[in-house]
């Protein structure tokens, strides 16, 4: 299966409600008049695009399309390119990391999110393109979470550096780095703990985690990704605000977007929140992951076909 046709499969359930939606909004009109724009704007919604990103949507619909006779795919190419400009703007550019090695990414998110998965898929691609990998198991407080992690990390021959049950995360962090330069390890991935419950504790724990990888090495962490469940809808929005503010995110992996009718929650964290998605998750399995490509994204969102332009390089 090529990558378009993946993502396509992980979008499935959102493009099926979009299109539906569309096709409603249009059922034998010829133009977008009032009731059909008020029956998009129930289903951008109910994707989870978000309330301000939709009135963004459908005014520029308004504007472009006027009172010219429109086709699902007229309005649909409409949508396409609005958000793909949405998502483009959001791009923050890369860390300059002057080639850092190990290059440090931290992974942060709440339990349940699906950060051991991504922390293994990551692991996975990295070591599918070469590069040595350790993985940092910081989050000290869940016992299964070092197992689990530990399964993760032997699949792709990552070697996994964890500490003592309830013992300093950040001490964690410190010997795992100390370690990926020992080693000579390309890059290290490290996995903080994601406990709900105690939130100003856990942000503060996650800020000595940074200042410790910064003290070993300077610039470090090179990128802080911040792990997100596609079916948590506006939740994910104030998960992101929240964790941004305190860390300085570099962007956001997606996880579960397969199974989920909320894949339009992606929109929403680049328009209301400035982040880039850089990755989602398709599935539960070690290659379900995807770079993401805002045009490629943008036209599966709204169920046109693949275009080829603008696509990136797969990596
Ligand atoms: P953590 O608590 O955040 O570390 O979450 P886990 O990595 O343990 O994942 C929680 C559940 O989500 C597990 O059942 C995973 O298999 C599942 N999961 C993780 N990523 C994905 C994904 O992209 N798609 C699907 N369908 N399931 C996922």
């Amino acid at each position: 299966m090529n990558r378009f046709s993946r993502l396509l499969d992980g979008l499935a359930k959102t493009r099926r409600a979009i299109a539906d939606g569309l096709r409603a909004a249009l059922a034998g009109r010829r133009v977008l008049d009032p009731e059909a724009l008020e029956r998009l704007e129930e289903t951008l919604i109910a994707a989870d695009i978000g309330v301000e990103t939709t009135t963004h949507l459908l005014s520029a619909l308004r504007d472009r399309l006027g009172s010219s006779e429109t086709t699902e795919e007229s309005a649909a190419a409409v949508l396409a390119d609005e958000i793909e400009r949405i998502l483009t703007a959001a791009e923050r550019r890369p860390a300059a990391t002057g080639g850092a090695r190990p290059l440090v990414t931290m992974v942060v998110g709440v339990n349940g999110v699906g950060k051991t998965t991504t922390i293994g898929k990551l692991a996975a691609r990295h070591a599918a393109a070469g590069r040595t990998v350790v993985v940092a198991a910081a989050d000290t407080f869940r016992a299964a979470a070092g197992e689990q992690l530990a399964v993760w990390a032997d699949r792709s021959d990552a070697q996994i550096v964890g500490g003592a049950p309830g013992g300093d995360p950040a001490a964690v962090a410190y010997d795992a780095l100390s370690a990926a330069v020992a080693r000579g390890a390309d890059v290290l991935i490290v996995d903080t703990a994601g406990r709900l419950h105690t939130r100003s504790n856990l942000m503060a724990e996650l800020q000595k985690i940074r200042r410790v990888l910064a003290g070993r090495m300077p610039g470090a962490p090179h990128e802080t990704l911040l792990v997100l469940d596609a079916n948590t809808g506006q939740n994910a929005i104030e998960q992101a605000r929240q964790f941004d503010r305190s860390l300085g995110l570099s962007g956001v992996f997606l996880a579960k977007l397969d199974g989920t009718a909320r894949g339009g929650i992606v929109v929403a964290i680049a328009k209301e929140l400035g982040l880039p998605v850089l990755f989602v998750g398709t599935g539960e399995g070690v290659a379900d992951v995807e770079e993401f490509a805002p045009r490629a994204f943008a036209r599966a969102l709204v169920g046109l076909p693949e275009d080829g332009a603008g696509a990136r390089p797969a990596a």
